[in-house]
């Protein structure tokens, strides 16, 4: 319901990127099931969403060539399977990658006029995801500084 809502007013900011939000979730979700991907019921069930709104984000990721549906037979009852097209080495950026719900995505080639080389939104989401990883490690080298550090402390 709140999905349907949303995408009726897809001219109100605020509300786009809240569909935006739930996109990626599901295109995490479904990245996150590898080869085998998803039952879309369960992914509908996970994430709390209306089979009518979990539809509409299905086309939409597929239409945008990031997922497949295959149709399949589940206790008797058709229903649709969600595989991702490719699959990433790192699920962990996906979320908030703007090529995912991205209006010119379609359009979006190496040498075209809309270019990956020349998009602004995938260079900052680039740069923060860059940015994120970096604090990471940092945090991640203090802790190891301070586990490596403890013992000699102590023997000192
Ligand atoms: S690179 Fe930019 S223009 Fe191309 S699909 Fe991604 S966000 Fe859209």
């Amino acid at each position: 319901m709140l999905v349907s809502k949303l995408m009726q007013q897809d001219n109100n900011e605020g509300r786009e990127e809240s569909i935006e939000d739930l996109t990626s979730k599901v295109f995490k979700l479904i990245v996150e099931q590898g080869k085998e991907g998803i039952l879309q019921s369960r992914l509908w069930k996970e994430l709390n969403l209306t089979s009518r709104d979990g539809s509409r984000i299905a086309m939409r990721l597929e239409k945008r060539g990031l997922v497949t549906r295959q149709r399949v037979l589940e206790n008797g009852r058709w229903t649709f399977r969600l595989i991702a097209v490719r699959l990433p080495l790192d699920t962990t950026s996906i979320e908030g990658a703007p090529c995912i719900t991205c209006n010119l995505e379609s359009m979006c080639t190496v040498d075209g006029s809309v270019s990956p080389n020349t998009c602004r939104l995938i260079e900052n989401w680039v740069l923060v995801e860059m940015s994120k990883r970096m604090n990471e490690e940092k945090g991640s080298d203090a802790t190891t500084t301070t586990t490596l550090s403890t013992p000699s402390t102590a023997t000192s």
